[in-house]
């Protein structure tokens, strides 16, 4: 090997589960790493020195309590705080980059952040917008937002790997399959990720393409799920709103 021709390694990803459905997400290239919602800071902290990582950023995707829990002491023990961050920046890790986009909708506040590594798929971090086969619950009536924010995220590259918040995968699934019981894509992905699930007891990350397919969140402006529901024609935005509130009640 040639020492100056040094390639980057690939960002390896880390799951890790927290409190009772969370995820939070360490990702590194080498030692270089970044935690994005560290609920909890004993499992962080363990993994970093399992593996030898050298936490260099924390991003935070909302303010909720079960997604920023173990920050301070990760600030205290590393001295690395919460990136402020704003709609648009980019953040430089590790040699590559990180971009923030803003996805107002679960929380005013709220960021997604996309990075795009050299060599290997994209990883979005998309906290409580984007979930398997779901989205987050809507605050405050911001039916509007949330939906610009996954027709924002739905644009991204098809083979972006999706970090999400929570694991309601199989929930959110079996909704779905409510919604379009015919759906064969929705009822295959259902069988795989409760396979997944009983055997890694994670169903994280997803992979976006299969979120465009399954995930009727994403679908407000398919005219088979508009069909689905009695809608043909509606305007995306009231199909969303009209699923959204439908899965708050369901059940
Ligand atoms: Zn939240």
């Amino acid at each position: 090997m040639n020492g100056n021709h040094k390639t980057r390694s690939c960002a390896e990803l880390h799951v890790i589960p927290v409190l009772s459905d969370n995820y939070c997400y360490v990702c590194h290239f080498d030692e270089s790493a970044l935690v994005v919602d560290p609920a909890a800071a004993a499992p962080v902290i363990q993994l970093l020195e399992e593996h030898a990582l050298k936490l260099e950023l924390m991003l935070i995707t909302h303010g909720h309590a079960d997604h920023t829990g173990g920050c301070r002491e990760l600030e205290r023990k590393y001295g690395v705080s919460a990136a402020a961050v704003s709609d648009g920046m980019r953040i430089a890790f590790a040699g590559s980059e990180v971009l923030v986009m803003h996805t107002p909708g679960h929380t005013a506040d709220h960021s997604c952040f996309f990075l795009s590594p050299a060599v290997g798929a994209p990883l979005l971090f998309g906290g409580d917008v984007l979930f398997g086969g779901g989205c987050g619950r809507v605050n405050g009536g911001a039916y509007e937002a949330m939906w610009s924010s996954l027709l924002r995220l739905r644009a991204l590259p098809p083979e972006t790997r999706v970090c999400f918040g929570h694991e309601y995968t199989l929930d959110n699934l079996e909704f779905a399959l409510s919604v379009e019981p015919e759906n064969q894509l929705v009822r295959t992905r259902l069988e795989h990720e409760t396979a997944r699930l009983a055997d890694s007891g994670v169903t994280a990350p997803s992979i976006l393409r299969e979120e465009l397919l399954t995930n009727p969140f994403l679908r407000a402006d398919d005219p088979v799920l508009q069909a689905a529901v009695g809608m043909n024609g509606a305007a995306p935005l009231e199909v969303f709103t009209f699923l959204r509130r439908r899965k708050n009640t369901w059940g």
